[in-house]
């Protein structure tokens, strides 16, 4: 702590890690390039193990004992990358932290530029990253992610950049914000939103994962999307209201007509087809309008439980420990 007071300014390079052995190596000396870059910062490297079942965890152990810049946190289970950015902060002492992915499809060659941009404005906090384009993404998972972005921005406060990725430089004090929102159901995206301050974007091309395959299939997606919803909008709660309104609206237009054709004699009748799509209809919408209180529902008691957001089962201090007590 004494020396960081009169020393260098700290930077947290935080990494969320899941199967990730194939490009670790990669990203390793990568990082490290960029580190030598720049003498003016000291640096951590925080890499999470978010329950990986290959080789990941003994790359992270090796690189700690091989590097003293180099930390890790192990998780007991897959926790989800929300989780593992979460206690990657939570561990970071740096005066300045960043999030990177290990397939380098975050380019730590950025981050001079981004450090940069951070020192040179005071009134800045926080320096993110945007892909001025999706290329090399497959078409379906595009059009899917535009559409979730333009339906999140209408009915949510929070204004989500699309193209944004979650690859971000950010003060100690903006860090501390974030940690500061300690829910469970996470989405980092609209919780830097959230906590305001202000922001620079650099853009650059997407890249491809440098090696391995994507830890997120279309359905694990999906559901992240859900959770923003719920997390940043009430909206879809108004749903049934709305609803509700339009119903009575209508009925109360059909017992109107059904009174004129009743004062002007003509029979009220009419077939049994159209009253079952009514029927059906009304019971789909209730069906939904439940369904979509069950989502909140189900989150708020998610969130009652305070369940904690990960459990380590190991850090780099346990090993180093370990190592110690070997020496002795
Ligand atoms: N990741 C994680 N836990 C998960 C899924 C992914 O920590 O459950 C990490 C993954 O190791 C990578 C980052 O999150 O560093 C982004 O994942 P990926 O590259 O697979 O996603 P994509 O770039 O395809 O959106
Ligand atoms: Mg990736």
């Amino acid at each position: 702590m004494a020396e960081q007071k009169q020393g260098k300014p700290r930077i947290s390079v935080m990494v969320p890690c899941y199967n990730e052995e194939e490009s670790l190596p990669l990203f390793r000396a990568e990082i490290c390039r960029v580190m030598e870059l720049m003498p003016q910062y000291a640096f951590e490297v925080i890499l999470v193990d978010d329950g990986s079942r290959d080789g990941t965890l003994g790359l992270m152990r090796q690189a700690a004992s091989e590097d003293e810049r180099f930390r890790y946190v192990s998780f007991t289970r897959n926790f989800g990358k929300e989780a593992a950015m979460y206690a990657a902060l939570q561990v970071s002492r740096g005066d300045y932290v960043v999030y990177m992915d290990a397939d380098l499809q975050d380019p730590p060659a950025l981050l001079p530029q981004m450090m940069e941009k951070l020192e040179q404005d005071e009134t800045l906090d926080s320096v993110g990253t945007r892909r001025s384009s999706r290329k090399g993404e497959p078409p379906i998972r595009s059009f899917f992610a535009n559409l979730f972005y333009r339906m999140i921005n209408r009915i949510s406060d929070v204004r989500l950049i699309p193209a944004a990725r979650d690859y971000r430089l950010m003060t100690r004090r903006m860090a501390d914000s974030v940690l500061s929102l300690c829910e469970y159901n996470r989405f980092s995206k609209g919780i830097f939103e959230w906590v305001g301050y202000r922001t620079e974007w650099i853009s650059y091309e997407n890249i491809e994962r440098s090696a391995g395959k994507t830890k997120f299939s279309f359905w694990k997606l999906f559901k992240y999307s859900l959770e923003c919803i719920v997390a940043f909008s009430t909206a879809p709660l108004a749903i049934a209201s709305v609803m509700g309104v339009l119903f009575c609206f209508a009925s109360f237009v059909g017992i109107l007509v059904i009174i004129i054709r009743a004062l002007l004699g003509v029979s009220s009748a009419f077939g049994w087809p159209s009253m079952m799509c009514v029927i059906l209809f009304v019971g789909g919408m209730l069906e939904l309008s439940i369904g979509i209180l069950g989502e909140y529902l189900s989150k708020a008691y998610l969130e009652t439980k305070r369940r904690p957001i990960y459990l380590a089962r190991e850090t780099e201090e346990d090993l180093r420990k370990k190592r110690e007590k070997e020496g002795d």
